[in-house]
């Protein structure tokens, strides 16, 4: 289903995506890699292909959605991921990322800012530091300890003239309230320019049955200077269990939050839920936690 036609159907902009594992469902339907998901995303079948080609050559699931939502962050044309992305109210483009292996390991960074790819900085927190998360300043400089380049700080030109339009009323909205937009008649966000956010969330299963997931973002375009959406924080943006299965969120990252939606979508799958059924589980509870006037 089209991203836009289930958030038509359900109403609210949050989605998720799970792959069940080993022990899934009632059923015990034994899952068989190699697989590839990711959320919907106008590049996401390129991006899903960097992952296979990994995946095809017996590489391992976390090679794998790292390279695959590479291929959204180098993207300098889009609106929602990397450094040619939609910057906050003051101008800053500013990064989250997070990444979780087949081990319960995992690595975040948020509000990362003028480093080019925030999923390889979130692997190299999960793999070099005795951390999980590092954000804003701490996360910049290590990252270039690690080698990566300090970028320049200029927007894309597809960010700019959206900065500049937004500063014309400097409103902060979210473009996404299905109320707001009058129904059904949402437009399409990627031909009328009027969406402000968007994420990669990329989960896979390698040959040997294998989860990983990695999530990357701009988070909310004109936002308020350190905002964190869901996207950097596990559980929310991205949960896997090896055992059981793997998730992850686009959209409104507070409501993601809320009700811990990929973790949700796990824990679900654990009690014997369809990675399916327990998507729309997690997506109903969001909604009917949602009063109409949030
Ligand atoms: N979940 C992201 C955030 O709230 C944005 C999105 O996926 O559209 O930062």
């Amino acid at each position: 289903m089209q991203r836009r036609e289930l958030i038509k159907l359900l109403g609210l902009g949050t989605i998720a995506a799970g792959i069940g594992n080993k022990a899934f469902s009632a059923t015990n339907k034994k899952v068989k890699g190699p697989l590839v998901l990711s959320t919907w995303y106008n590049q996401s079948v390129t991006a899903n292909l960097a992952a296979w080609k990994i995946l095809e050559a017996k590489g391992t699931a976390l090679d794998a959605v790292e390279a695959g939502v590479q291929v959204s962050e180098n993207d300098w044309g889009n609106c929602c991921v990397g450094l040619g992305a939609n910057p906050d109210r003051e101008g800053h483009v500013t990064l989250d990322a997070s990444i979780m292996n087949h081990r319960y390991e995992i690595g975040a960074v948020a509000a990362l800012e003028r480093i080019k790819s925030p999923i390889h900085t979130a692997r190299l927190v999960m793999e070099k530091t005795p951390h999980v998360m590092l954000v804003g300043l701490g996360a910049q400089e290590f990252a270039v300890s690690q080698g990566a380049a300090l970028e320049k700080e200029v927007l894309s030109d597809h960010a700019q003239k959206s900065y500049d339009e937004w500063l014309k009323k400097s409103e902060y909205q979210p473009i996404m309230n299905i109320e707001k937009q009058g129904g059904p008649h949402m437009p399409d966000p990627m031909e009328s320019g009027e969406f402000n956010h968007d994420t990669i969330g990329m989960i896979a299963m390698d040959a040997e049955g294998n989860l990983s997931g990695a999530c990357t973002t701009s988070g909310m375009g004109f936002k308020m200077r350190g905002r964190l959406g869901d996207s950097p924080i596990i559980g929310a943006g991205l949960y896997v269990d090896n055992e059981v299965g793997a998730a992850t969120a686009t959209g409104h990252g507070e409501e993601v939050i809320r009700i811990c939606g990929s973790f949700l979508v796990v824990e679900l799958m654990r009690q014997g839920h369809s990675p399916e059924q327990a998507c729309k589980k997690a997506v109903e509870r969001s909604k009917a936690k949602t009063p109409r006037d949030r």
